[in-house]
């Protein structure tokens, strides 16, 4: 049983979806994390995340892998775990870039399916994976929220983590990302048709996680 969640960055989507797995007991899948895995390997190489053919070597050899932990996630690259280094927005930028590629992809999304079909139950959350990943999801939530509202969750998010950035340029920066990820060509970020849209601007997180269990209910899914 698949819960597909999607939505810009901000969205609150990360939240939902790892509460909601701990909740339902169902495996966690961050696709974003292994796009940005790619990315920290590109920064640490220093890579042109513009250049395909540089970008494909590397994939070539890096082994990525997702562990649940008490807090979601942790991303292991080849076998070192670089969860602390990942959610930076220079990170996730480099991320965006790479997420063009359609090369580039093709294998996060052969390895996204993999560890879905392998779990018996998961919420998987991306930018595509009610659309592209697993388009047959028995779930299929759209989390957005304004801007505005998108930057301040992720300006309050960094400041706990001690990470000092002004809100302007966080502002600056998910525009950016948005625009990066709703222009691209394969597999722009938009719902599915099929997609719940849950618009997050007004409502707190425990309001949006009673919805979304109220839906897996009404669907006798769980
Ligand atoms: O969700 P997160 O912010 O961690 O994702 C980082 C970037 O990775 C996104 O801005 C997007 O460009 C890319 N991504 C994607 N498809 C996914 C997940 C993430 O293109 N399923």
């Amino acid at each position: 049983m698949i819960i597909a969640i999607d939505g810009p960055a901000g969205s609150g989507k990360s939240t939902v979806a790892k509460e909601l797995s701990k909740r339902l007991g169902f495996t966690y899948i961050d696709t974003g994390a292994m796009y940005r895995a790619v990315a920290y390997k590109i920064k640490e190489e220093c890579i042109d995340p513009e250049d395909l053919n540089a970008v494909l070597n590397l994939m070539k050899g890096i082994d990525i892998k997702l562990e649940q932990s008490n807090d979601g996630v942790k991303v292991f690259l080849n076998g070192k775990d670089i969860s602390p280094y990942i959610r930076t927005e220079e990170i996730g930028k480099i991320a965006s870039k790479i997420a063009r590629f359609s090369e580039v992809r093709k294998i996060l999304v052969g390895m996204q399916r993999e560890i879905g079909k392998k779990s018996k139950n998961a919420v998987i959350e991306g930018r595509d994976t009610g659309t592209v990943i697993f388009p047959d999801a028995e779930i299929k939530i759209f989390m957005t929220a304004s801007p505005d509202v998108r930057a301040k969750r992720r300006w309050e998010e960094l400041k706990k983590k001690g990470i000092e950035i002004s809100y302007q340029q966080i502002l600056r920066e998910i525009k950016e990302r948005d625009h990066l990820d709703e222009t691209r060509k394969d597999s722009p970020l938009k719902p599915a048709s099929d997609a719940i849209i849950i618009d997050t601007t007004d409502r707190s997180i425990e309001e949006v996680l009673n919805q979304i269990l109220e839906i897996v209910k009404k669907g006798n899914i769980f």
